[in-house]
């Protein structure tokens, strides 16, 4: 198996994502409702949609300047922490991919840890804040790991997904030290970070849609 992730696939994959988080609104409202704001869903719907929108526009797009036009709009639409922290991701997404017409396995990797590396830049944050960074980042260091050990493909992929699905449960028994559960008593303990939950379902989503 050799993956190669084009700009057409990438929108087949965000019309995926866009109804897994549609499948799971009172899930995610009522995390963030205990957590947060609870708005995330709605925050998060509201973005993807758009995309779905665009998605004439955005297929036709050379795949860096796809990334970079999902970045801008996920901005302009989407409000609360998580609209700057994806547009940020996308927009230095982009910047890596160059002249690439496509995803390989290697080059999705890349994308994934700059991404990572752009959300922690902009929320000032690390992994063990209950944020979504702790979904994405034990997710990119599974996926890195299995490459780096060259293991086959599907195999480095399920990596990636079972670190963040392991990674957004770590998120349960966290004190928030990002994010608007930080100023619950609680620290939002004994409940899922809304964001770490979203991001899995983005990386559940992208590893089935490629194996
Ligand atoms: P808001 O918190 O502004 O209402 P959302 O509800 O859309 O925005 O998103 C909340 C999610 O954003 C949290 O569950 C958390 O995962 C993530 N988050 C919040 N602040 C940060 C931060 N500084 N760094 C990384 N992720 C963050
Ligand atoms: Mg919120």
């Amino acid at each position: 198996m050799e993956i190669r992730m084009t700009s057409k696939d990438y929108i087949e994959y965000i019309e995926l994502v866009t109804k897994k988080i549609e499948e799971n609104k009172d899930y995610v409202t009522e995390l963030d409702s205990i957590t947060g704001d609870g708005d995330h869903w709605a925050n998060m719907n509201m973005g993807f949609q758009k995309l779905v929108e665009s998605k004439e526009e955005l297929s036709a797009m050379k795949l860096s300047d796809m990334f970079k036009k999902i970045g801008m709009l996920i901005m302009s639409t989407v409000g609360g922490s998580s609209g700057v922290l994806y547009g940020s991701a996308y927009i230095n997404a982009s910047k890596i991919i160059g002249d690439r017409e496509y995803l390989d396995i290697k080059l999705l990797c890349d994308v994934l840890e700059e991404e990572l590396n752009a959300i922690m830049k902009r929320g000032n944050a690390k992994p063990g804040f209950k944020t979504m960074i702790d979904s994405l980042y034990p997710a990119v260091n599974r996926f890195k790991l299995a490459l780096e050990k060259d293991l086959d493909e599907s195999t480095a992929l399920r990596e990636l997904k079972q670190g963040a699905i392991d990674g957004m449960n770590s998120t349960k028994d966290m004190e928030a030290i990002r994010g608007r559960a930080f100023y619950q008593a609680n620290k939002g303990v004994g409940h899922l970070d809304p964001g770490a939950v979203t991001m899995c379902y983005q990386i559940e989503v992208l590893v089935d849609y490629l194996l």
